[in-house]
């Protein structure tokens, strides 16, 4: 049986591959400073192969035993959670990754990074391929994230290049689904929230910037098929269907029912124009692509937002 640490594992997407991960036999280890991520999103785990410990991996990381394989998913991951925590988002990119990285050397285990888009800044080449090496403002508000990726993308290849650590790398781009958190800051669960609310979606900027959107289901395969793999190198993930962020907007409003309507706000500082994911290495590498369509997808996601403000409201009623 494989024993696995996922850093991060209380989070939107660790959590998931808590579960994916216990699904294909392996014994989980999740260990997450909550910082972001939530208990409530691995609390409906029973198996006995799985330990949760709170720790911050920017310390140095104390695993007992035999570790086959490290995904290393800590990082705030929220435009708003890297602007409200700057510096932790530095250091868990920087020395969490070193930590994360100097354990599976010691456990001889194998090390999968959750790198980003973000990688590629505000990209000057559309759709991006890996090959492509960024648009990045390093002093602007995002470069915390986005230096901090690549950074840890640099310290990734050096742990395998210098050490022989066998290391994946990939590049996640906008994903959705269940167990994003209702104040995210994100698109999809911002305009989720109001809609369901009846605030209004807050726009920034025409909302003409695209993004691409994967379901998290169709990632989660993606990741599993990558963290088998021998690809050593960077590998996008993500969908290809690519859309302005005022279209899915109104998507979310059709999908809900809600008769909210959308305020236009200021466009953050680097906010990328566009984004949409070249998936030829993961189509060719992993066989991999996504299945979830954009509206099944988001049915899945408006029955989780539902529930949980359900949830919310009944603990806050006296
Ligand atoms: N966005 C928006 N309204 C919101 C939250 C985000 O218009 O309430 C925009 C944001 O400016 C960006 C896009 O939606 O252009 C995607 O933002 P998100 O924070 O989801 O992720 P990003 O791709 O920027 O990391």
């Amino acid at each position: 049986m494989p024993r696995t640490l996922i850093t991060g594992g209380a989070g939107f997407l660790g959590s998931h591959l808590c579960d994916h991960l216990l699904t294909k036999g392996h014994e989980v280890i999740c260990m997450d400073n909550l910082l972001t991520g939530n208990e409530n999103n691995i609390a409906h785990i029973r198996s006995d192969k799985f330990a949760f410990v709170k720790h911050d991996v920017t310390n140095y990381i104390e695993v007992d035993g035999r570790l086959d394989y490290i995904l290393h998913f800590a990082s705030p991951a929220s435009p708003d959670d890297y602007l409200q925590f700057p510096i932790q988002t530095l250091k868990v990119g920087s020395l969490g990754t070193h930590k994360a990285l100097g354990l599976a050397k010691a456990k001889k285990a194998a090390f999968l990074l959750a790198s980003t888009s973000e990688v590629y800044g505000d990209p000057l080449v559309h759709p991006q391929k890996e090959s492509y090496w960024g648009n990045v403002n390093p002093v602007g508000p995002r470069g915390v994230y986005d230096e901090a990726k690549r950074f840890a993308e640099a310290l990734t290849m050096a742990y395998h290049r210098a050490h022989g650590v066998d290391t994946k790398i990939v590049r996640i781009f906008n994903t959705y689904g269940p167990r994003m958190r209702l104040k995210d800051g994100r698109a999809i669960p911002n305009f989720l929230r109001q809609a369901l609310e009846g605030e209004n979606l807050t726009v920034y900027g025409d909302g003409n910037q695209t993004r691409s959107f994967c379901y998290v289901a169709d990632l989660v395969e993606g990741l599993y098929r990558l963290l088998l793999s021998g690809c050593n190198e960077p590998v996008n993930l993500g969908n290809p269907n690519e859309m302005t962020i005022e279209e899915m907007a109104r998507k979310i409003l059709q999908l809900t029912g809600s008769r909210s309507r959308i305020d236009y706000l200021p466009l953050p500082q680097d906010d990328p124009k566009v984004r949409q994911p070249d998936i030829a290495n993961a189509r060719s590498y992993l066989g991999w692509e996504p299945r979830v369509g954009l509206e099944e997808g988001l049915r899945e996601t408006i029955a989780y937002f539902k529930k949980t403000l359900e949830l919310q409201k009944t603990w806050t009623r006296p």
